[in-house]
């Protein structure tokens, strides 16, 4: 079973800035952020290595994450100008840690080309 740096930071090992926290769901501050706003959601209860691991059980659980970030972005009185939530998804998609997380990245006008 892989044990990752944001296993640790579930745990409390490690520390993190956290923002929100719910039953299902953990949200902290990246340690490198690229923009002005950059938060990390990560689920709790199951640990996924990348998106391609996700199955069709999972649709919830995804959805959740999506809306936990767009939550966020409405009460931090971002959302209405804009934000950009990604998933890297292994080496190729640039995925540095195998734990499914989604990025919320804001604070900043974002590139309208993705590369
Ligand atoms: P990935 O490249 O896998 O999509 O994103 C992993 C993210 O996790 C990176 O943006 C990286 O800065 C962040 N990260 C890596 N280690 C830590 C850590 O120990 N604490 C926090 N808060 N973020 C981390």
């Amino acid at each position: 079973m892989s044990d990752t740096i944001f296993d640790k930071i579930i745990r409390r090992e490690i520390p993190a800035d956290i923002v929100y926290e719910d039953g299902d769901i953990l949200a902290f501050r990246d340690i490198h952020p690229q923009t002005p706003v950059h938060v990390l959601f990560i689920p709790k209860n199951k640990s996924l290595p990348t998106l391609n691991d996700c199955s069709e059980a999972d649709a919830p659980l995804l959805g959740k994450l999506l809306l936990a970030a767009s939550a966020y972005a409405k009460r931090e009185g971002f959302a209405e100008n804009g934000y950009r939530c990604v998933i890297n998804c292994n080496r190729g998609g640039g995925q540095t840690v195998f734990y499914l997380h989604v990025h919320l990245l804001a604070g900043r006008q974002m590139p309208e080309r993705m590369s």
